[in-house]
């Protein structure tokens, strides 16, 4: 064991150590290299030092560089060092964390982590919370104790006895709500599809001012964080128009909730500790390693309702939180100690300092391109920029140069008809130096592709 754990460590910072050095995107020989892996399953045990060996001559160069400073692609953070030296150690522990009594050291590090990200996320004290996957099943987390909230408020027990003649719930959202949203609408018997679609203005902001008059069981899905610009929804304005009428207001904030712990990207989330429920993501801007997701409910009641399973033969709860309580799992990692690691060493001021730096990267960026002659498209109100390079087919080419430079990396999107390259800044290790050497690979692609920069 002792060995092999060594072994990992030597091969793990060896791997991170050279990130620098390589292309962001794995080569395409490093992909067909995989096929080393296409062997009969083994009919007799094997050497682990050998299986680790092979993972990491065959899998480390296979994979995209998330976790070094110049990969910009979709909103995906590195991870703190401490955030996955706490990750392996906790694996090394390999506490099954749904249940206090027996976990008592990972339950409590997760209840101490919670009442910190309430404290450095500005919601209210109360909330319960759920360590979970991703913001995917943080904003099913949230809709399910909406949906037993709004049901039981009209006389309805949604948990005993399905939606089956439930009296209808109206779901209003966003048009530039995550699919996520919808995905979580659809598991939960609500509707992909069957949901208001409110306009959004140039920013992808809900227009508050459209929001219809609301009567009877509802659920408004409110954004902080639009993927492509970064732009939050005015939660607490939408607030103040619906919860008056009983209206549940839950909130996507997988990387925009983390302005709130920034004192000059706080006023753009001004009001969100009023909504009812949040789902944000630790592994984005938290830069914890995946997979990270949180839920909090104003009402913890609320969640635990929605999630908690009892059973004979499973040890009380004695006055501590099961964590298994208020997640969709019941057997699950201990996911909320990567949050205390980082949050520990970090502290308030850390995790202001992050998302600041960020913002201010992604303002370099903006500036940089621009006075390169390229187009920005998004007022940079976060971490997110768009970026045109002409029309449709010359941004296209440029970001497929970009990618294979391999310099840094960042993706295709299209914001309100036009195609785009989306760079996202959301790791700590990201330098301003790191900025400025992939404002100068982006602007060396678009120069290669004739006609697609106006200066
Ligand atoms: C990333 C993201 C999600 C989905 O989060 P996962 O962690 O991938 O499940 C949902 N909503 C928004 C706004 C996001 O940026």
């Amino acid at each position: 064991m002792n060995d092999l754990l060594a072994d990992a460590a030597v091969r793990a910072q060896r791997y991170l150590d050279g990130l620098d050095a390589r292309s962001v995107a794995p080569t395409d020989a490093a992909v067909a290299a995989l096929r080393a892996f296409d062997e009969p399953l083994p009919e007799t045990p094997g050497d682990p030092a050998e299986v680790l060996r092979l993972l990491d001559e065959v899998g480390s160069p296979a994979t995209t560089a998330m976790a070094g400073r110049r990969f910009f692609g979709f909103v995906i953070g590195g991870s703190l060092p401490v955030a996955l030296a706490a990750n392996w150690l906790t694996s090394a522990w390999d506490q099954n964390t749904g249940l206090y009594r027996p976990t008592p050291g990972t339950a409590y590090l997760e209840q101490v982590a919670l009442r910190w990200l309430l404290d450095v996320l500005g919601l209210p004290a109360e909330s319960g919370g759920a360590f979970v996957t991703g913001a995917t099943v943080a904003n099913l987390c949230g809709l399910a104790a909406a949906r037993h909230t709004v049901l039981k408020r009209a006389g309805w027990n949604v948990e005993a006895d399905g939606l089956f003649g439930a009296p209808p719930i109206t779901v209003i959202i966003g048009a530039e709500a995550h699919p996520s949203v919808a995905k979580s609408l659809g598991v939960l018997g609500l509707g992909r599809s069957r949901v208001v679609k409110i306009p959004v203005d140039g920013q992808g902001r809900m227009r508050a001012d459209l929001l219809p008059a609301i009567s009877g069981p509802t659920i408004v899905c409110l954004q902080v964080g639009n993927v492509n610009t970064g732009a939050a929804d005015a939660v607490g304005d939408v607030c103040r128009r619906v919860q008056p009428v009983g209206a549940w207001v839950h909130v996507d904030g997988a990387f925009g909730l983390w302005a709130a712990a920034a004192p000059t990207r706080a006023p753009q989330v001004a009001g969100v500790g009023e909504a009812d429920s949040w789902a944000t993501d630790a592994h984005k801007w938290l830069n914890v390693p995946y997979d990270s997701g949180l839920a909090f409910v104003r009402d913890a009641k609320a969640l635990q309702a929605a999630m908690a399973i009892t059973a004979e033969y499973l040890p009380t709860q004695g006055g501590f939180r099961n964590p298994g309580d208020f997640t969709p799992e019941l057997s699950r990692r201990a996911r909320g100690v990567d949050v205390w690691a980082a949050l520990r060493t970090l502290g308030r001021a850390g995790v202001a300092e992050l998302i600041e730096r960020n913002c201010a990267q992604a303002r370099r960026f903006a500036t940089r391109l621009a006075a390169g002659g390229c187009e920005i498209l998004n007022e940079v109100v976060l971490n997110q920029v768009l970026v045109a390079f002409g029309d449709a087919a010359r941004t296209k080419a440029v970001i497929d140069a970009v990618q294979a430079d391999g310099t840094c990396w960042a993706g295709i999107t299209v914001w309100q008809g036009r195609t785009a390259m989306r760079i996202s800044v959301s790791s700590w290790a990201t330098t301003d130096v790191d900025v400025d050497t992939s404002v100068a690979a982006i602007l060396r692609a678009a120069r290669s592709q004739a006609g697609s920069l106006t200066v």
